[in-house]
Parts: structure tokens; C-alpha cells; sequence
């Protein structure tokens, strides 16, 4: 069986949630409430690839809410309750969606293995970093040519460079992709110089020189909600693949030769007949996910019950060939341009 981990995307999404699940009395709660909510394991879904395969999965809601970072205690219970309550279930791969994944590595979770008289077992779960930067790959390949940008004269700025997912991004593009230029944004110094030189090139620039440098540029890093672009200082044409959660882009940059296409999200080849990705705000719930949570289906279709994506730094181009492959050959494409204005017109 698979897990997926998840949240709502805000305090007032989780209690209409709750009211609709009948948990009136949690529902009703204010925000200290909430804060000693356990999990809920509140959906079972079976699911048949395309090419046959019959897996079951569950969703369980952290009950975790983003108006809860600042705590970082309650964030962090919430997190390892959860990853608990999926162990005790006997779920095989899990995957850590959302925020769940940042709380887990940037508070530094791996220390606490011993949840009550639990001992995680981390093989049981997965960042799905793997899946997610495979599949911003495939949409910068897809998608910059459609909007008329020729990839082997193309400038690429990666912002958040040095992340799991974006040195992943920066290896592939180098070594798969072979873009014209490269351009490394984050903000420690030190960090962007061992990329540099572990993928022997790339240009370490600030966003405000990449940004309107760029002919693609790739967001895979959670940016302040502050953050304002001048659209009219940007290339034309100009591809942002804003692979961030939450996403860091507004649709209102879009027009004038600039596309937004939202980043790490894929598409099942049919409906899944579950209700998890509304609380997500997919625009075709019954088929879109983020990749991250397709990554733990995709292990389960392959019956690989392994940490596939864990730790940072350690997504290899042979790990994202393998996922990669699994994706397509059970069903899923990646979201791309064409589809994303076809979903927005609907
Ligand atoms: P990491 O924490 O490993 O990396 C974050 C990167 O962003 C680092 O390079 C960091 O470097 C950089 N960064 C952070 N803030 C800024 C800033 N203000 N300006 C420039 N650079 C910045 O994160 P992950 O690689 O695990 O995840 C990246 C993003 O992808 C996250 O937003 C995550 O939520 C999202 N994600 C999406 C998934 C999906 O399925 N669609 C799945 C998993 C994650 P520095 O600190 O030096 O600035």
C-alpha cells in the first residue's frame, strides 16, 4: 500500500474540510485546537496503471495547517504523528507532501526516530524529490520549444540552485539537456560554488541579474510572499516553471511573451476516483497531483519499498531515469502549457 502526507493549504480550507468529513467538534475549533489535532488517515483509493497494475493507497491529513510554522513544536509533532500513524496502518511507502517535507529536513527530523513506543522506520517513506525533478526536467524540455525558445541557445536560470531538487535540475540540464547557459540562484555563497564546481560550470548570479537574462527559469526554491517581478523586464519569450510549494508565481505575470506553467505537478492518463487533491487545489483534481505524491504510487506499482528520494544532495540522473520511466509507463504525463489553459478556460 501507498501513503501520501498532506495538508490543507490553509486554516479556513481545513475546517470546511472538516465540517464536510463531519468533524464538527475539531472543525469548530480555534487554531490552539487544531495544534493538538492528531492525524486522520481520511481516504482509501484503489488505483489500476496503464499498464494493468492494482495498487490500494491512503490519505492522511496531518492535520498540520500553514498558519502553524511559526510553531515549530506543533509543527513538528504534526509531522512525526502523522508519519506514525502511516507506519501503524502497515503502509509501505509514504510520501511527505507539501510543507511536511520542509518541516521534516529543515528541522531536522532524522533525529527523532522514537515516536512513543514507535521507531520509524525510514525506509517506509519518501520526499518524492526524485519524481519532482525529473518532471520539471521533462516540462522545461516539452514546453520551452512550444513557445519558441530553442534550448541549445537558451540562457536557464534555476532559482534555488543549490536545493535537493534544484541541483538535481542543474545536473540533468547539463548533462541531458545541454542548454546553452546556466545560471546558479540561491543565497549562500559557499553552497553555489561546490555546485559550480561539482557540475563543472553554471554562472552564479543574483535573481535580480538572472531574472531578465533568463529564457527560462526555473523556480524550485519557497520564495517570501513579497517577492515582485517586474514582467516587463523579463526576456520575451520568456518560460517559468514555478515548481516551488507554495507556487511563487502569480498568474497575473502571464501574457506578453511570458508563460507561467506551475511546476512538479503531473496528470494521471485517467480519473482516480478520490476526493485528496481538492484540499490541494489542483485545477483536475480527479487526475492532477503534485509529483512528489505520484512518486510513493509509482514505487508502490514498481514494489519498491525503499527511501527512494532522501537526505539532500543525493538525486543521481540514474534514480531519475528509473522514476521517470515508471512514470510513463504507468500513466503519467507531466502538466504542460497546453493542458494548464485547457484546465483554466474549463
Ligand atoms: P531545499 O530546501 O533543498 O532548497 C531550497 C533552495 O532554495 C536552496 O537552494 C536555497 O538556497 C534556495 N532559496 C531559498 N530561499 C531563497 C531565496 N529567497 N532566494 C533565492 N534562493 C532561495 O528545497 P527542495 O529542493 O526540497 O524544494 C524546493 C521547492 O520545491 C520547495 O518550495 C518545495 O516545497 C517544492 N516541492 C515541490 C514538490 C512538488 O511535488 N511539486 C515536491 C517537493 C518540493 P539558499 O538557502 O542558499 O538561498
Amino acid at each position: 500500500m501507498f501513503g501520501l502526507i498532506g495538508h490543507s493549504t490553509s486554516f479556513q480550507d481545513a475546517r470546511r474540510k472538516a465540517m464536510d468529513l463531519g468533524y464538527d467538534h475539531i472543525a469548530e475549533g480555534d487554531l490552539d485546537v487544531w495544534c493538538t489535532a492528531p492525524p486522520q488517515l481520511v481516504e482509501h483509493v484503489e488505483i489500476v496503471s496503464a499498464v494493468g497494475k492494482t495498487i490500494q493507497g491512503a490519505y492522511i491529513d496531518s492535520c498540520f495547517v500553514p498558519e502553524m510554522l511559526s510553531r515549530f513544536k506543533t509543527a513538528r509533532r504534526k509531522v512525526l504523528n502523522a508519519m506514525e500513524l502511516a507506519q501503524k496502518k502497515g503502509i509501505n511507502i509514504t510520501a511527505l507532501g507539501g510543507f511536511t517535507s520542509i518541516i521534516f529536513e529543515n528541522f531536522n527530523l532524522l533525529k527523532h526516530q522514537h515516536i512513543r513506543n514507535t521507531t520509524l522506520q525510514w525506509e517506509r517513506f519518501t520526499t518524492g524529490n526524485t519524481h519532482t525533478a525529473w518532471v520539471i526536467c521533462r516540462q522545461l524540455e516539452i514546453n520551452a520549444p512550444s513557445v519558441g525558445i530553442d534550448l541549445k541557445k537558451a540562457r536557464v536560470a534555476v532559482i534555488g540552485a543549490t536545493g535537493d531538487i534544484g541541483s538535481a535540475v542543474c545536473r540533468w540540464l547539463v548533462d541531458r539537456t545541454n542548454v546553452a547557459e546556466l545560471l546558479l540562484v540561491a543565497r549562500q555563497k559557499q553552497p553555489l560554488l561546490d555546485l559550480q564546481k561539482d557540475l563543472g560550470g553554471g554562472v552564479i548570479n543574483t535573481l535580480e541579474e538572472a531574472l531578465p537574462k533568463a529564457d527560462v527559469v526555473v523556480w524550485v526554491a519557497s520564495m517570501p510572499k513579497t517577492l515582485e517581478i517586474d514582467s516587463t523586464n523579463l526576456q520575451s519569450p520568456c518560460l517559468m516553471i514555478d515548481g516551488g510549494y507554495p507556487k511563487n508565481l502569480d498568474a497575473k505575470f502571464s501574457g506578453k511573451g511570458v508563460h507561467i506553467l506551475k511546476g512538479g505537478i503531473v496528470e494521471f492518463f485517467t480519473d482516480i476516483g478520490w476526493s485528496m487533491m481538492e484540499l490541494a487545489e489542483m485545477d483536475r483534481p480527479q487526475r492532477e497531483m503534485f509529483a512528489c505524491f505520484a512518486e510513493a504510487m509509482l514505487l508502490e506499482f514498481e514494489n519498491c519499498h525503499t527511501n527512494f528520494s532522501w537526505g539532500r544532495n543525493n538525486i543521481t540522473l540514474e534514480k531519475m531515469d528509473y522514476i521517470g520511466n515508471a512514470s510513463v509507463k504507468h500513466g503519467f504525463s507531466t502538466l504542460n502549457l497546453k493542458t494548464q489553459f485547457q484546465a483554466a478556460v474549463a
